[in-house]
């Protein structure tokens, strides 16, 4: 009569309803089983002896192949699932790290290894994505049938998805109403994090075993592994960071969180992302420092626990919505968009070579460190649906092969919000100037110099406006005049910061200013399209999400 708490995107001992459950219901029963021992006959004793609580993984590698997790998202599990192993070795409990290649086969290895260990109860947090809710319905009615219990958990939201309503009882469909509501029902709510349950009395666990580190069999999937080493790992980690922020940092939010040449959000969303901290740990944090976060509508708090809404609004609409998970158009008329997906110049922006310095500095950010600035996520996205006019899901897609917080919600919400097909529709009309941006964001271009280090030498101000000459290839609609010689190295008058009049003579093709100085090529490409010019194409084309 063994238990199995099966992790999954809840990578953490503490505050795991899951965990703490199957750790509290397993102790009862071994208490009442010594109970009954001290007035059994010894072969009764026998046959009532003490239940062992076990751990699994499941590691799906074509699953994740076929969702596009990752690779360095999937060595940050790793490491996780490895410190987990060792974490509850010490509370005396082994983790066995299962792998099955094909999802749909989860099932199957799972009543083999309950038949395998005579596991009586299943404990596990519930999941948002509709394939994960379909299989556990699956296994609820096979589990029923073999007289095994499936206790599933809801904590990946700190509010229960479903529970935050209109009047009607339907899902909000826009932010600010659900924010409101959602601040309301916090107020009732205790945010008090579950600890790690300590030893488990009444049965031999609560003495050490050993766990070896295992390396995830990830077949011929994957040719190359990347690492997450830049990220510090495990729970104690994050818990760091997030004290440090709310202690440090969280007063400053407001002003410094567009900036992203500074360290000025809480980069805890890989964390979230894997369950290795949870959102209501988040809010208990803020609340043991600030105690009126929560109803004092000046608190400095107010700016980040409004992004933590936003994830979880995010999450409700998945809850609400299982076509999101399959990656449809939140609003319908965006399925009549006439998106051009040019290939090349959907290769250009993933590769950080449009020309326009901070979408540039934003992907070669995203390509070498797994992790992008929320200010540039909202640049890059719109510049890709809007500028280039390319399907919103092939970005998405890249983000989630390259992302390190790689979350199917959040990940959703903001692609189709930049795209003007979500929710709360940013509208169609609105396109992001991605000049004015990083002006305003990044005025001393430290940034955007931080990740396009050719522009080092380059005036600040010359990369927060189009250069001189254009040669904007891409300024076309059909796909066969868009060959832009993207790697064209581009002009730029190193002179024009010092002498602004004379810059303004500036010829291109000679690269020789009005004072006779001879300006430096630099290797860096010309803007794939002109920004004015494909403001105008992306409104012609998305008024298809117009109402009509
Ligand atoms: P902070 O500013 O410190 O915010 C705290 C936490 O709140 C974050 O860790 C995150 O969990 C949550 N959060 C913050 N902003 C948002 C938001 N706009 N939407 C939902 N949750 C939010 N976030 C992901 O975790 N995974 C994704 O795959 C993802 N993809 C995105 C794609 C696009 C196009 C856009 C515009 C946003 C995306 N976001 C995603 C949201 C946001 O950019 C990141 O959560 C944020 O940049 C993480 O940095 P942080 O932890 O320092 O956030």
């Amino acid at each position: 009569m063994n238990s199995l708490i099966w992790f999954r995107q809840d990578l953490r001992l503490a505050d795991n309803k899951a965990f703490y459950q199957a750790c509290s219901d397993i102790r009862s029963r071994n208490t009442a089983t010594v109970v009954e021992a001290k007035t059994a006959t010894v072969t009764e004793a026998n046959a009532a002896s003490t239940a062992q609580l076990r751990a699994a993984y499941i590691v799906t590698p074509k699953q994740w192949l076929a969702h596009d997790v990752g690779a360095m998202q999937i060595d940050f599990i790793e490491r996780h699932v490895n410190l987990l192993g060792e974490n509850l070795a010490k509370l005396g409990i082994e983790l066995d790290v299962l792998t099955c290649d094909d999802f749909d086969g989860v099932d199957e290895l799972l009543l083999a290894y309950i038949a395998q260990h005579d596991i009586k109860a299943i404990y596990a947090s519930s999941e948002l994505e509709h394939n994960e809710r379909q299989r556990d319905s699956r296994l609820h009615a096979l589990l029923e049938s073999k007289s095994v219990s499936f206790n599933l958990f809801e904590q990946h939201c700190a509010i229960t998805p479903g529970s935050v309503t209109n009047l009607s009882g339907d899902m909000y469909k826009v932010f600010t109403p659900f924010s409101k509501q959602w601040r309301a029902k916090a107020m009732s709510e205790s945010f008090a994090p579950l600890p790690v349950p300590e030893v488990m009395h009444g049965c031999e666990q609560g003495s050490q075993v050993a766990y070896e580190p295992v390396r995830f069999e990830l077949g011929d999937s994957y040719i190359e592994r990347v690492s997450s080493e830049q990220w510090s790992a495990g729970e104690e980690a994050a818990s760091e960071r997030l004290n440090q922020f709310i202690e440090g940092h969280i007063s400053q939010y407001s002003a410094k969180r567009d900036i992203p040449a500074i360290d000025g959000t809480s980069s805890l969303s890989p964390y979230l992302a894997l369950g290795v901290l949870s959102p209501r740990q988040c809010i208990a944090a803020v609340l043991f420092y600030y105690p009126d976060a929560l109803v004092n509508e000046t608190s400095v708090c107010k700016t980040w626990i409004n992004e933590l809404i936003w994830r979880e609004f995010y999450r409700h609409l998945l809850a609400a919505f299982p076509r999101l998970s399959k990656n449809a158009n939140f609003n319908v008329l965006g399925d009549g968009i006439q998106w051009r997906n040019d290939a090349d110049e959907f290769a250009a922006w993933c590769e950080g070579r449009t020309g326009y310095p901070i979408v540039d500095a934003a992907m070669r950010q995203l390509n070498q460190t797994g992790w992008m600035h929320n200010r540039l996520r909202m640049i890059v996205a719109s510049f890709l649906t809007k500028h280039l006019l390319v399907d919103w899901r092939w970005g998405e897609r890249y983000f989630r092969q390259k992302l390190i917080d790689g979350d199917l919600a959040a990940n959703n919400g903001g692609w189709q919000w930049s795209a003007g097909t979500g929710c709360d529709a940013q509208p169609y009309f609105r396109v992001f100037n991605p000049y004015l941006q990083s002006e305003k964001f990044d005025p001393q271009a430290i940034f955007i110099k931080r990740f396009v280090p050719e522009l080092n030498n380059v005036a600040p101000k010359l990369l927060h406006k189009p250069p001189s000459g254009g040669g904007y290839l891409g300024n076309t609609h059909s796909k066969s005049e868009s060959q832009a010689k993207y790697n064209e190295p581009r002009v730029i008058d190193m002179f024009a910061d010092v002498n602004v009049s004379a810059s303004a003579n500036m010829s291109d093709t000679s690269g020789v200013n009005a004072s006779g100085e001879q300006a430096q090529a630099v290797c860096y490409p010309s803007p794939i399209v002109e920004h004015s010019f494909a403001r105008t194409r992306a409104i012609e084309v998305l008024a298809a999400l117009k109402k009509s």
